[in-house]
C-alpha cells in the first residue's frame, strides 16, 4: 500500500475537551504546580508543540516525572514482567510440564488437603509417608523408603554420576491428638500444617507428575524426597540421612518449605538446643528444709543466664522454652530440667552462649549448695545435654543453583529476596553443598499455629519457579523423536 506524502501527515485530533493538567498556584514566590488527580497526558502532534510556552513544557516535564514515580500503595503488587525468556522454558516438553500446573490446580489442592489431614508429628510421620509414596507411584520413579522413614523417588538421568535432590519435609510441630481437619473459609484453607508443609508436599508430588506427564528425562538424576524430622527435636535427621546416602554424587538440594514465591533461603541460620537437668536428694518441705533444691539451683542459674548480653549484629537469640520439675508443692524436688534454644548468624556466638549457659548453671548450683543449711544428706548434680544442633552455612553468590533460581524468576517476571532461615537446607549448606529453600507457591501464614492458612491462588507460578530451577540444575536430555 502506498501513501502520498501528504496523507502520511498525522491528522489533526478532533477538539475533544482535554482536562487541564496543571493548576499553577497563584501564590507569589512559588513555582509549584498542583497535579490534578487522574491527570491525563495529552497527545501533541508536531504542529501543536511549537505553540507550547517554555513554562508549559517545564510543567509537562514535571508531570511526566510525577507520572513515572511510584505511588505509595497504589503500585500493582505484581512485579513487572521481564522481557527475557528462558531458553529452557521455551522447550516444548518443558512448556507442557509448565502448563500441567494450571490444568491440574484443583487436583494439587486436593492432594494438599488429603496429606494435611494425616497427622504427622516429628517421629510419627509413617502414615503420611505411606500416602506420599502411593501418590508418587506410577510417575516413572524408583520408589523406596529408607531406614528412618524418608520416602525417596529416583528419576534416573542420562548420567547416574550426579544427583539433584528436591525435598519437602513430612513432619509438623503439632502433637498427636491435634485436630488437623482442613476447613474452607472463603478463598482460604485453614488447618494446622496446611502451609508448613502441606504446600511443600503437594508441590513435590505436582512437580514429579508434571515431569512425568511431559515425558521429560533429566541429564542428572533427580531424587524426589519426602523427608522426616525437620521440625523441632526431629533435628533435621531426615535430611542428614539423605545427604549421607547421596553425598558423593550430590550436585544440589532444593528444599520446598511452606508457601510463597517472594524469597529464597540461601543462608542457614545456626541453632543449638540444650537441655539442663539438675538432680538432688529431694525431701519434705518442712522437715528437710535447708537441703539443696534443684529448682532453686535452676532458677539461680537461669537468672544469671538471661542477663547474658547478646549482640544485635550478628543477630543472636536465646529462648528458655520448657521447664519441668518437682512432684508436689510440699516436696523438695529431686529433679528440675530446662530446655533452651540458641540461635545466631554466627557460629562463634552460639558457642559463646552455650558456654555461658554451662557457666551460669554451674554457678547457680554452687550458689544453692553454698546457701544450703544441710549438706550432709546429698549434693546437687547437673548436666547440660545437646538435644539439637543445626549447623549454619551460606550459599555462595555465584553458585549455579542461585543462578538457576534467578533465571527462573526472570522467566516468570518474579523478584525474590535472599533470606536467612533454619530449614532442611542447613545440612547441605553446612557441608558446602549447594542448597536453597523456597516456597511452593500460593500464599500462607500462621505457621506452627492452629490458625495456619493457605490460599492456592497463584500456586502455578510458584510451581513453575520450582520446576524451572530444578530442570535448569538437573539439565534436560534432548527429546528422542521431537
Ligand atoms: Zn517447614
Amino acid at each position: 500500500m502506498k501513501f502520498a506524502r501528504s496523507v502520511a501527515r498525522p491528522a489533526r485530533r478532533p477538539n475533544l475537551p482535554v482536562p487541564p493538567i496543571f493548576e499553577p498556584t497563584t501564590e507569589p514566590g512559588y513555582d509549584i504546580v498542583k497535579v490534578r488527580v487522574g491527570c491525563v497526558l495529552p497527545f501533541f502532534d508536531n504542529r501543536s508543540v511549537p505553540h507550547l510556552s517554555i513554562g508549559t513544557v517545564k510543567r509537562i516535564s514535571v508531570c511526566v516525572i510525577l507520572f513515572a514515580m511510584p505511588i505509595r500503595s497504589s503500585v500493582a503488587p505484581n512485579p513487572p514482567r521481564s522481557s527475557r525468556t528462558s531458553p529452557l522454558a521455551d522447550q516444548p516438553q518443558v512448556r507442557n510440564a509448565l502448563a500441567w500446573f494450571e490444568k491440574n490446580s484443583e487436583h494439587i489442592t486436593d492432594i494438599q488437603v488429603q496429606l494435611t489431614e494425616i497427622p504427622a508429628p516429628s517421629f510419627q510421620e509413617g502414615k503420611r509417608a505411606e500416602e506420599v509414596k502411593n501418590l508418587l507411584a506410577g510417575e516413572g520413579l524408583t520408589l523406596s523408603t529408607d531406614k528412618i522413614g524418608n520416602v525417596i523417588g529416583e528419576l534416573p538421568g542420562t548420567t547416574d554420576k550426579e544427583v539433584v535432590i528436591l525435598a519437602a519435609h513430612l513432619d509438623t510441630v503439632f502433637p498427636p491428638g491435634t485436630e488437623v481437619q482442613v476447613k474452607q473459609e472463603g478463598d482460604r484453607l485453614v488447618g494446622p500444617g496446611i502451609s508448613d508443609n502441606g504446600t511443600g508436599l503437594a508441590g513435590l508430588i505436582a512437580v514429579a507428575r508434571a515431569i512425568h506427564a511431559a515425558h521429560i528425562r533429566p541429564q542428572r538424576t533427580i531424587v524426589f524426597a519426602a523427608n522426616v524430622g525437620e521440625e523441632g527435636e526431629g533435628n533435621l535427621r531426615g535430611m542428614r540421612s539423605l545427604i549421607d546416602a547421596y553425598r558423593p554424587k550430590l550436585r544440589a538440594v532444593i528444599v520446598l518449605d511452606g508457601s510463597g514465591i517472594d524469597h529464597v533461603t540461601t543462608k542457614a541460620l545456626a541453632s543449638r538446643r540444650l537441655e539442663v537437668v539438675i538432680t538432688g536428694p529431694g525431701g519434705h518441705s518442712w522437715s528437710d528444709f535447708g537441703m539443696p533444691n534443684p529448682i532453686n539451683a535452676l532458677v539461680r542459674g537461669s537468672v544469671r543466664f538471661i542477663n547474658t548480653k547478646v549482640p544485635n549484629s550478628p543477630r543472636t537469640t536465646f529462648n528458655l522454652g520448657q521447664v519441668e520439675g518437682g512432684t508436689s508443692v510440699n516436696s523438695i524436688p529431686y529433679e528440675a530440667s530446662l530446655k533452651v534454644d540458641l540461635r545466631s548468624e554466627s557460629d562463634d556466638e552460639i558457642v559463646r552462649m552455650e558456654n555461658a549457659l554451662r557457666d551460669c548453671i554451674a554457678a547457680g548450683v554452687k550458689d544453692e549448695m553454698d546457701n544450703a543449711r544441710d549438706r550432709s544428706r546429698g549434693k546437687l548434680d547437673w548436666k547440660v545435654d545437646l538435644i539439637g544442633s543445626r549447623p549454619g552455612g551460606e550459599l555462595s553468590a555465584d553458585s549455579p543453583l542461585l543462578a538457576a533460581l534467578r533465571s527462573a524468576d526472570d522467566a516468570l517476571g518474579n523478584k525474590s529476596r535472599i533470606e536467612r532461615s533454619s530449614t532442611d537446607a542447613n545440612i547441605p549448606l553446612s557441608l558446602g553443598i549447594d542448597a536453597i529453600a523456597i516456597g511452593a507457591g500460593g500464599n500462607g501464614g500462621g505457621a506452627h499455629s492452629l490458625q495456619e492458612w493457605y490460599e492456592p491462588a497463584g500456586r502455578a507460578v510458584g510451581l513453575k519457579r520450582v520446576l524451572l530451577t530444578l530442570l535448569e540444575t538437573s539439565g534436560v536430555a534432548p527429546e528422542k523423536n521431537p
